[in-house]
């Protein structure tokens, strides 16, 4: 037994896990000073840290690795009871994804005085199950649960929600066709309702929602609002500072825009409205949601991919800032175009929902709008319900890519009826607003000369 090692009893240990809290309450103070780019950039690590623990590293490290040793039991004890900070085993914890968590919990919470923690997932997928599976458990006070969600989701989160929770485990989910409407969500929200749930905007087909009122009517059913922000980017908007109670992100899109990685984001203020689960959920969801369910089922992300993630996080302002005006500029063109039925952008005066948009949709630390990366394009076809015109032209596509993928740095074309919405059938594309004409382009950082000259090859083809 190496006799230099630092022990202590317990009670040594919990004092020193309350020394680490304490500057970690420091160092938060400090980064909600910053801007968001400062913010994004350094998050939480600092000189101290890299110092003390990390051989000065000035970059935040990669820690391959499973499991943390202890230095005696006393502190083992200590930890496995989560009376200090620890990171035990790296499917609950892991020092490499606390950097990218602690980061995305101050970009989400940026521009209020708001505290959040984070959880990072394997994918957007299991962030969406890990933020509403706690939710969904059976309260004899309580009728059966039920999902009041926006019909226009991601497919995926309508598959989990509509097979996976509807059909194979009974969960009652009523959807909301218009969220633009608050009668359709106050007629269906009742005291079964364990939580709201809505995409800003809605991928594919781009609808939103006034978050402010739609959390304010879920809080008054003491029910939390579940905000999918992946298309926003926290750069955009920041639902939390709105009422919403979690923010899920798919951070397989914008916030890795390179694309190395999939990965999932959840981010909840402190104090959650909830009427199910233990006070400690309530408290701190995200971090409540780490050591236990989290815990148990698994979906954990490897270090590698959350350091990846935070890589590309550091530049998202950016990224987004010259997507969405690129965005812009192809939206107009397309709008404009002969050959086009319609268009939907948020950025575009006939967008149905312009008012909120501009509510809702500004660049970060400037005085612009900015409404993202992602648009829908339905191609005129001889007669509804046909995709002729609509293949060719896809099939025309030359530099653009043919995929099912978003928010990234090469511009990305899908063709949804056929891809992303195939699975769902006539009448799942029919509430999900997908037409057999609509293509999603999601626009990269090539210059926009160049993504026009591509479209125009598609458009030479019908
Ligand atoms: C892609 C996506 C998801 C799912 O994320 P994965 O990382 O692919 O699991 C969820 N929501 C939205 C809005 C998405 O675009």
């Amino acid at each position: 037994c190496s006799s230099d090692l630092i022990m202590k009893d317990l009670n040594g240990w919990i004092n020193e896990g309350q020394i680490m809290m304490a500057q970690r309450e420091k160092k938060i103070k400090r980064a909600k000073s910053w801007k968001f780019d400062t913010v994004a950039t350094h998050g939480l690590y600092d000189l101290q840290q890299a110092l003390s623990s990390h051989s000065g590293s000035i970059m935040e490290p990669v820690y391959m690795s499973p499991a943390q040793a202890y230095s005696d039991c006393n502190e083992m004890e200590a930890a496995l009871s989560y009376q200090i900070p620890t990171w035990c085993y790296s499917r609950i914890a892991n020092p490499s994804t606390y950097f990218l968590e602690e980061t995305i919990a101050l970009l989400e919470t940026y521009g209020s005085d708001i505290i959040a923690s984070g959880l990072a997932t394997s994918s957007g997928m299991s962030a969406i199950k890990t933020a509403t599976d706690p939710f969904l458990v059976k309260d004899d006070k309580l009728p059966p649960p039920n999902i009041v969600s926006c019909a226009k989701v991601y497919g995926g989160t309508f598959q989990q929600f509509w097979i996976r929770r509807y059909q194979e485990q009974g969960i009652e989910v009523r959807w909301i066709c218009d969220p633009g409407n608050l009668d359709e969500w106050l007629s269906k929200i009742d005291n079964g309702t364990r939580f709201v749930y809505g995409e800003f905007p809605s991928n594919p087909s781009l609808t939103i929602f006034d978050i402010e009122s739609v959390a304010e009517l879920a809080h008054s059913f003491s029910i939390p609002l579940i905000v999918d922000s992946t298309c926003a980017t926290p750069a955009i908007t920041r639902p939390l500072l709105f009422g919403a109670d979690i923010v899920v992100h798919s951070a397989s899109k914008a916030i890795s825009s390179s694309g190395t990685s999939i990965a999932g984001l959840i981010v909840a203020r402190k104090n959650i409205i909830s009427k199910i689960g233990p006070d400690e959920m309530k408290a701190d969801f995200a971090s409540w949601a780490k050591l236990w369910p989290f815990r148990d089922n698994g979906p954990s992300i490897h270090p590698m991919a959350a350091i990846m993630t935070l890589n590309d996080m550091r530049s998202l302002r950016m990224m987004v800032d010259k997507m969405s005006q690129s965005a812009l500029q192809i939206a107009e063109y397309l709008h404009n175009h002969p050959k086009i039925e319609n268009v939907s952008y948020p950025g575009l005066p006939s967008f149905p929902q312009k008012k909120l948009a501009d509510k809702y949709m500004h660049l970060v630390d400037s005085d612009r709008s900015a409404f993202g990366y992602m648009m829908l394009a339905e191609i005129k076809e001889q007669n509804p319900g046909e995709s002729i015109n609509t293949r060719n032209f896809y099939d025309g596509l030359d530099m653009i890519w043919r995929a099912t993928d978003l928010g990234r740095v090469k511009t990305i074309a899908t063709l949804n009826s056929i891809s992303t919405h195939q699975q769902q059938g006539e009448e799942g594309r029919s509430l999900a607003g997908i037409n057999p004409n609509a293509i999603r382009i999601s626009v990269g950082i090539e210059h926009p000369d160049d993504i026009i000259a591509d479209l125009e090859k598609g458009f030479s083809k019908i």
